[in-house]
């Protein structure tokens, strides 16, 4: 048993410049250290951030859930045994006592939660992804990078938010990562030939945000730099919608033009019929249900269909969505749930019925790369964590590589 002998909590800033808290778990001299993403498309069905409102940071202050974890929780954590990862949860989940973690807000559960699991992983002298997936966790995932940002992540008029590059050909996680940062180059100077200098300016996930008018022009772009690095068999094409943004009232407005769900259908046919790609993520809003099981039911067998904003990482929506087919796989984002618990749980729900996993990354990052332990560990085969380039974005593959190189030939790649 190692004892928690003290708990801290701080506001720290993300790659937004927003505030968000980092959490410091000790037991004796030695100390668990981590800190929460967050979202900007954000499904409606989250697990609730608490921002403080006031004046400070335009109201995105987080001194209230620092409190939470000071006042509240820390009580009940001194003298619990880190080791006990699940118990931790389940006391946090008991001790908020709300659906949707909206007393003591999941940033602070959150928190809370990967810092024990990362103190744990030090008192046992393992490495994170060991402790958490135990002596089977061995597969490094395909990155999927997001290279053309746009939606509420860019400020270009491109309505699709997240274009990403998937090397699912590639030997092993190094080399996965050494393409995607190629293809990344590659793109610069197609777009900065065909768009002008402006072109290669970088949303808020380190892709390029262009201003580019026609719903194609990114893909033809992506597909233009595969080539022209000769990787066409070996790098695909993913595509984050993020549509809940720009939904409303039963109508998609998609570059500018207003649509049904089915005619924005045929759009998704065109596109996976004319260019490599192999996963639609959130094709449709949040609320949409029946047109998620229209496209799962017509592309599902070809490619996959993965559900963010719909399931939101929690393991009861998950199996309504299984139930209903409405998607062949489930996005994986610790903070739609606040607990490593929680999350644990939703891996496994989608996993056992024979679902795909994509362990995410938020818009709003941190240096903290846990999400690249947390894949591996689970055995998702699948990560996504922005463009191959800013700090907030490539630790998350830089760990990969180091837990790659550690696992030596035990390690496999891909899905
Ligand atoms: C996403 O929608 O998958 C995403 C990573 O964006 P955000 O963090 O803004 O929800
Ligand atoms: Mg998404």
């Amino acid at each position: 048993m190692f004892e928690i002998t003290e708990v801290q909590a701080r506001e720290i800033l993300d790659s937004r410049g927003n505030p968000t808290i980092e959490v410091e778990i000790f037991a004796g001299e030695y100390m668990g250290r981590a800190s929460v993403p967050s979202g900007a498309s954000t499904g409606k069905r989250e697990a609730v951030e608490l921002r403080d409102g006031d004046e400070r940071f335009h109201g995105k202050g987080v001194r209230k859930a620092i409190e939470n974890i000071e006042r509240h929780i820390a009580p009940r954590l001194i003298g619990m045994d880190v080791l006990q990862q699940r118990k931790i949860d389940l006391m946090l989940i008991a001790l908020d006592g709300t659906p949707n973690k909206s007393k003591l807000g999941a940033n602070a559960t959150l928190g809370v939660s990967l810092a024990a699991a990362r103190l744990a992983s030090y008192l046992l002298e393992m490495p994170l992804y060991k402790y958490l997936g135990g002596t089977n966790a061995h597969v490094l995932p395909v990155p999927f990078m997001n290279v053309i940002n746009g939606g509420a992540h860019a400020g270009n008029e491109l309505s699709i938010q997240e274009h990403m590059i998937a090397p699912v050909g590639a030997e092993n996680v190094r080399e996965a990562i050494r393409m995607g940062s190629e293809v990344y180059h590659q793109l610069k100077s197609v777009l900065k030939k065909k768009y002008g200098p402006n072109a290669i300016n970088v949303g808020d996930e380190g892709g390029f945000a262009p201003p580019m008018k026609d719903i194609e022009e990114p893909f033809e772009a992506i597909t233009q730099a595969i080539d022209e690095m000769g990787y066409s068999d070996r790098v695909k094409i993913a595509i984050d919608s993020a549509a809940s943004g720009f939904y409303s009232d039963g109508r998609y407005t998609v570059q500018g033009k207003e649509m049904s769900a089915g005619e924005l259908m045929d759009i998704y046919e065109e596109l996976v019929n004319k260019y490599p790609i192999i996963l639609l993520e959130d094709p449709f809003a949040e609320d949409d249900w029946n047109a998620f099981m229209d496209i799962t039911s017509k592309l599902g067998k070809r490619i996959e269909i993965v559900g963010d904003d719909i399931f939101v990482t929690n393991p009861e929506l998950i199996r309504q969505g299984i139930e209903k087919k409405a998607a062949n796989a489930a996005l994986i984002k610790l903070n739609q749930i606040g607990t490593v618990t929680e999350t644990i749980e939703a891996v496994t729900v989608a996993q056992r019925a024979g679902w795909k996993t994509l362990v995410s990354h938020r818009s709003g990052e941190t240096a903290d790369d846990f999400i690249a332990d947390f894949a591996v560990a689970m055995n998702t085969g699948q990560i996504k964590s922005g463009a191959p380039c800013r700090v907030d974005r490539v630790e998350k593959y830089n760990q990969l590589m180091r837990i790659e190189e550690e696992l030596k030939e035990t390690a496999e790649y891909g899905y």
